[in-house]
């Protein structure tokens, strides 16, 4: 028995000439929460009906628990699927709706009641049985959808999307709810979506996905603090990103010159890629501090400001380096009096071990 639920093995799906999805290894553990993250067209959806069985791989291998399921239809491969349109059955009732998937078994109808009753409470519709679609928002419907996908208790439960069509607040409140889920039922979750901070929020690992192939993989905590390329760092939080002239090592770690100068910033670390393009620093580890406040060992920049946007809980600085580098740091509400302007000289501070190297 393997020790994967899903593997990809050198999966490449075509539409003609153009491979939307091209040669995507991935291996996903029993009871994982595995979020497929990316922008709109990079095969998120593409890969996911490929392990659902709706689409088939133009090349390369899906297995699930070990076999191959090139020959194996939907139906039987014992999957959950939950989307982004609910697509319940109006004319049915919740209890109908949840018991459906299980009917088609041919699962006795005490037994089914049960099932139907445990789906519910697991997505806290205890008391809602008897209702119609109809008579349920948008987030109860959603939580139906979900009650119906793990009535059958499959191993695997395959999510796309399926908060986008709720408000702000209904969706931070259904990502606990669908993570303490996933905990307590133990199944296998691949989530697909282009939300990162959903995907932050719920996974254990994250795919990240650019062009139809995988860019970076793994816990989230890890890939914000270590993107490995450009494209990474800009799509997971906020990124300031600095391209690179010249790279240097130094007893320390490794000193970067900023395209056009004077700007110098040092690096931690052993990183010696074989390209350097560009650094990244994020907007939270940049340090407004007073002119002969830099902290020893901390990199020195010198900026003029040119915007602050004030959002309540922080601030945010718009700042300029060198030749017109463009930086933005947050900061804690300044106080009133101290106010920033516009045009002024600011001096910053930034951890040499908060610098990334990446590459072009
Ligand atoms: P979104 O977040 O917008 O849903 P996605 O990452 O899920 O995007 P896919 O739906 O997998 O992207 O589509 C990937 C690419 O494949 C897109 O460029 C899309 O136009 C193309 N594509 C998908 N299905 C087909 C098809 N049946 N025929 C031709 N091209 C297709």
């Amino acid at each position: 028995m393997s020790e994967f639920d899903i593997e990809l093995q050198q999966v490449r799906k075509s539409f003609g000439q153009v491979s939307v999805v091209r040669d995507i290894d991935l291996q996903i553990p029993k009871g994982e929460f595995v979020s497929i993250l990316g922008p709109s067209g990079c095969g998120k959806t593409t890969t996911l009906n490929m392990i659902a069985g709706f689409s088939m791989p133009s090349r390369g291998d899906i297995r699930i628990r070990g076999r191959s399921q090139m020959k194996v239809p939907p139906e039987k491969r014992n999957l959950g699927l939950v989307f982004q349109n609910y697509a319940l059955f109006p004319h049915m009732t919740v209890a109908e709706n949840v018991g459906f998937g299980l009917r088609m078994r041919g699962v006795a109808r005490p037994e089914m009641k049960a099932i139907v009753e445990s789906a519910l409470r697991s997505v806290h519709l205890e008391g809602f049985s008897d209702r119609y679609p109809r008579e349920l928002s948008g987030g109860q419907q959603q939580r139906v959808a979900l009650a119906r996908a793990i009535a059958p208790q499959p191993s695997v439960l395959l999510l796309d999307e399926p908060l986008s069509n709720l408000d702000l607040k209904l969706r931070e409140a259904m990502r606990a709810e669908l993570k303490e889920i996933h905990e307590r039922l133990g199944m296998t979750f691949v989530y697909v979506t282009h939300d990162q901070e959903e995907a932050m929020a719920m996974s254990d690992r994250i795919v990240v996905m650019e062009g139809g192939t995988i860019a970076q993989q793994g816990v989230p905590g890890d890939i914000y603090r270590h993107p490995a390329s450009r494209f990474v760092a800009e799509f997971i939080g906020q990124s300031n990103i600095l391209p690179v002239s010249a790279y240097s090592r130094s007893a320390a770690g490794y000193k970067l010159s900023i395209e056009g100068g004077p700007v110098i910033l040092a690096g931690a670390g052993a990183d010696s890629p074989a390209s350097v393009g560009f650094c990244s620093v994020r907007p939270q580890n940049v340090r407004l501090v007073g002119v002969d406040d830099v902290p020893p060992g901390m990199n020195r920049l010198e900026a003029t400001l040119r915007r602050v946007t004030d959002f309540g809980a922080h601030q945010e600085l718009e700042v300029v380096i060198g030749l017109g580098h463009r930086l933005v740091l947050q900061h804690p509400p300044i106080a009133a009096g101290h106010a920033l302007a516009p045009g002024q000289m600011v001096t910053l501070a930034v951890n040499p071990s908060d610098v990334r190297l990446l590459a072009v």
